[in-house]
């Protein structure tokens, strides 16, 4: 028996990628997604050359963080062209395949896994330094056949994203388990939503009246009083403070599970609105999020 031609086919257009990053989670919703689009980002304004793969097939959400929607995908006789953003951040999506973005992509596994090896097949990405995937969450039959297409690949290794919380760790241990016995290397663990960031300035106090009907804002009352008494108090608190949502429940679960832990990104509407706009969060001024993000990202390379 001669060697499988998609194997082949995905050997050669992974030659011309230098790395493979592998963007995973147990459950939705942990900010996968959001995290693997500002970490193209990021790669992308370090000059290097990023393709950005969405195959998380039931939930397309990356075109929408890019600032993509509405595009669509051409065919050259080279393959597939990604969508680009700049000229060194081209993005590829199943959403871009979708006529109506509120329909439910409802696919039966080997209809799933056949259009993932097409994309890792056909999709004409030129020289790249980084391949950002952002993956299905959990562990499916698609990561399987993922693990198994990307043996051909230069895969650097996968970052699990997981929210503090106790039920979503649990999760991540069994990616952790499950890349260890596919043999995709752990980049690390990334604690997303971990906590809250809130400048001082941005507080506001309120004061209950006393039917409880109507809050009276105070804020400048008690700002006031704070400057007169507590000066040096203020201008600690002024630099924000973090508080985590729970004790450091997945550095811990990295510790036991000997991988490598790479930080805690805050809950930060700043981060929710760039998702939403499709930015980059890192274009305007430094946000908690931006500068725990660039954190990890240093850590990483
Ligand atoms: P997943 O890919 O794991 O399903 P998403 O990346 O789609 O999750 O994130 C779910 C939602 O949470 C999105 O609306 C995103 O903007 C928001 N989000 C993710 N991380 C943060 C954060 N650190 N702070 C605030 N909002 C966040």
């Amino acid at each position: 028996k001669g060697p499988d031609p998609d194997l082949v086919a995905i050997s050669q257009r992974m030659s011309s990628v230098k790395h493979v990053i592998l963007v995973l989670s147990g459950k939705g919703g942990v900010g996968k997604s959001t995290f693997a689009a500002q970490l193209s980002f990021a790669l992308a304004g370090m000059d290097k050359q990023v393709g950005l793969l969405d195959i998380d097939i039931c939930g397309p959400s990356i075109p929408k963080m890019l600032g993509l929607e509405g595009q669509e995908i051409h065919q050259s006789n080279l393959g597939w062209s990604p969508v680009y953003v700049e000229d060194n951040l081209g993005v590829m999506s199943i959403g871009f395949m979708l006529p109506d973005p509120d329909e439910a992509v409802i696919w039966r596994g080997p209809r799933k896994n056949g259009l993932i090896k097409q994309f890792l097949k056909d999709v004409y990405w030129a020289d790249l330094d980084f391949l950002v995937v952002d993956a299905p969450p959990g562990t499916s039959d698609e990561h399987i056949s993922i693990a198994q297409y990307l043996k051909v690949a230069n895969v650097a290794g996968a970052i699990v994203v997981t929210t503090p919380q106790e039920v979503s760790i649990i999760d991540v241990r069994k990616e952790i388990s499950f890349c260890k016995k596919v043999g995709i290397p752990v980049l690390g663990v990334v604690e997303n939503m971990s906590g809250l960031q809130l400048p001082v300035r941005d507080l506001v106090f309120r004061k209950s009246s006393d039917d409880g009907q109507e809050d009276e804002d105070v804020t400048r009352e008690v700002m006031l009083k704070l400057e007169t008494l507590a000066p040096e108090l203020l201008s600690t608190l002024a630099c924000a403070q973090v508080f985590y949502v729970s004790g450091g429940g997945a550095q811990e679960m990295a510790r036991q599970m000997r991988v490598p832990f790479l930080g805690r990104v805050p809950l930060d509407p700043r981060l929710s609105r760039a998702a939403e706009q499709g930015k980059s969060c890192f274009e305007d001024s430094p946000s908690p999020s931006g500068l725990a993000l660039k954190g990890i990202i240093k850590r990483l390379l």
